[in-house]
């Protein structure tokens, strides 16, 4: 060894040797105090320059990220009672699930292989009506919850029954959602009338309007189940309270179809025609949008959820994604309901969006990893409205971020960061999930879940429902 190098190396072990390290304590106590630290590993920022920074380190207080630097920088800098060790890994923004039906993954499985029609109004809506209870939505909350953080989702945009349940399970767990209570034209499990489902709206949104985690929206399901007056009346409730709106819109050719011959409109142009669109509308699926209509969800600033492995279940048809992004319009992407996909991985829906658009357009240069990459953490932001607050790690947003191992034998070697995490990393490899300033998950642990109680219980809940239907017990 050269004499330098060990002179060097005598000199370090001295210094950190010493006891109670005078200067260390003095530089802790000009640090300035934060929550949480994470030192050390890449972090993919996702911010406008798309930077990515080396040996990182993040400070962060009261939920927000309030430094992002090197970690040496951030280590002399702020000193906080938690710290997590992140190196050799990957940080990156919490994945943005835009579009679910939470509850629905106690029916993962339940009917698969056939088109949106059948699906819906064969087994789904049977099914809803059987078992669909305020502790249905709970117990499967959880599972999705848990199912979800496993996979870095820290934020997901939901419509149900029960949402209400729903809300609070997620605050409990720590996750983010903006979550919408399903209205519709006919009778469902925790509302009888129109009438009654939108006072429940009125109720949940004033509960939950100022929760740091809940964004309470207001969900009518499809124009094709929900009339104009009650579109309206929807519309009108968000206008006097300020909640988002969340819904279906153009997701067959059929309903397309129907929408002409029924309203003498394709379902965008119907929905401007009676001033149902704004920028307070997040619209799952448009994958039918007509002549003209991707011009007026731009103009109105509606956000668009592109859910690409529910729609190739369904068989309803590619949503023409690298054209909306082209045009300016805000696009995110979705899971949907486990129950037509089958699980809440956006690790998998970023893969195949990226690769369903390359072999539907014959170009393979058509959607990008990084792009793929954007549509599931900053473009999911901006298609629910939320770009100020999340989508990216930068100083002043909340602090939902990811750990990901780097380590699997998927992963390696490693060449290009994007194509990494969109073509090779999955669900198993996040390590460590902070979502709002808390960690949720760590170490592969979850702090806020209890995972063995949640399994028996959703066992449980698939015997209730086999039996409802007359189907067999567990194969
Ligand atoms: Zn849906």
């Amino acid at each position: 060894m050269p004499k330098l190098l060990l002179t060097l190396l005598t000199l370090t072990a001295m210094i950190s040797n010493t006891p109670a390290n005078a200067s260390g304590q003095s530089r802790r106590q000009r640090a300035d105090r934060v929550d949480l630290l994470i030192l050390g590993g890449t972090v993919v920022t996702m911010d406008s320059g798309r930077r990515v920074l080396a040996d990182a380190g993040i400070a962060v207080k009261d939920g927000r990220i309030v430094a992002i630097d090197s970690r040496a920088a951030i280590r002399s800098r702020y000193s906080a009672p938690q710290t997590v060790n992140a190196q050799g890994k990957l940080l990156g923004p919490g994945l943005i699930n835009g579009h679910t039906h939470i509850p629905m993954v106690l029916f993962r499985g339940l009917a698969d292989d056939l088109d949106l029609q059948e699906w819906l109004t064969k087994y789904i809506f049977p099914a809803e009506a059987k078992n669909v209870t305020e502790e249905f939505v709970r117990v499967g909350t959880r599972l999705g919850l848990a199912e979800m953080i496993r996979g870095g989702t820290t934020t997901y945009c939901d419509m149900y029954y029960f949402e209400n349940a729903i809300a609070e399970e997620t605050e409990k767990a720590g996750v983010r959602g903006v979550l919408g209570e399903t209205v519709i034209d006919f009778p469902v499990a925790d509302n009888k009338t129109f009438a009654e489902a939108l006072a429940y709206v009125e109720r949940f949104v004033s509960r939950w309007k100022n929760n740091e985690l809940i964004v309470p929206a207001i969900a009518p399901h499809a124009p094709y189940t929900v009339s104009e007056e009650h579109l309206k009346a929807a519309r009108a409730l968000s206008d006097r309270t300020g909640a988002p709106i969340v819904t279906h819109i153009s997701e067959t050719k059929r309903e397309v179809d129907d929408s002409v011959k029924a309203k003498g409109a394709s379902p965008v142009n119907y929905l401007e025609r009676i001033g149902f669109l704004n920028e307070k509308v997040i619209a799952a699926h448009m994958v039918w949008p007509q002549d003209g209509e991707t011009e007026i969800l731009k103009r109105r600033h509606v956000g668009v959820v592109h859910n690409p492995q529910s729609n190739m279940k369904l068989a309803s048809g590619v949503s023409p994604v690298p054209r909306m992004m082209q045009e300016g319009l805000l696009v995110g992407l979705g899971t949907d309901g486990a129950a037509s996909n089958n699980d809440l991985s956006m690790w998998e829906e970023m893969d195949t969006a990226a690769k369903l658009h390359k072999v539907f357009t014959n170009d393979p240069k058509v959607i990008s990893a990084e792009q793929a990459f954007a549509l599931a953490t900053i473009h999911g932001a901006e298609a629910l409205h939320l770009e100020k607050e999340i989508g990216s790690l930068e100083v002043g947003k909340r602090a939902d971020i990811v750990i990901i191992e780097r380590d699997s034998l998927h992963q390696i070697p490693l060449y290009n960061i994007y194509s990494d995490l969109v073509y090779a990393t999955k669900s198993t490899d996040v390590e460590t999930v902070i979502i709002n300033g808390r960690v949720v998950m760590r170490n592969r642990r979850l702090l806020t879940l209890n995972e063995s109680a949640i399994k028996i219980s959703a066992r449980t809940f698939r015997e209730r429902i086999a039996h409802s239907l007359s189907l067999p017990s567990t194969p």
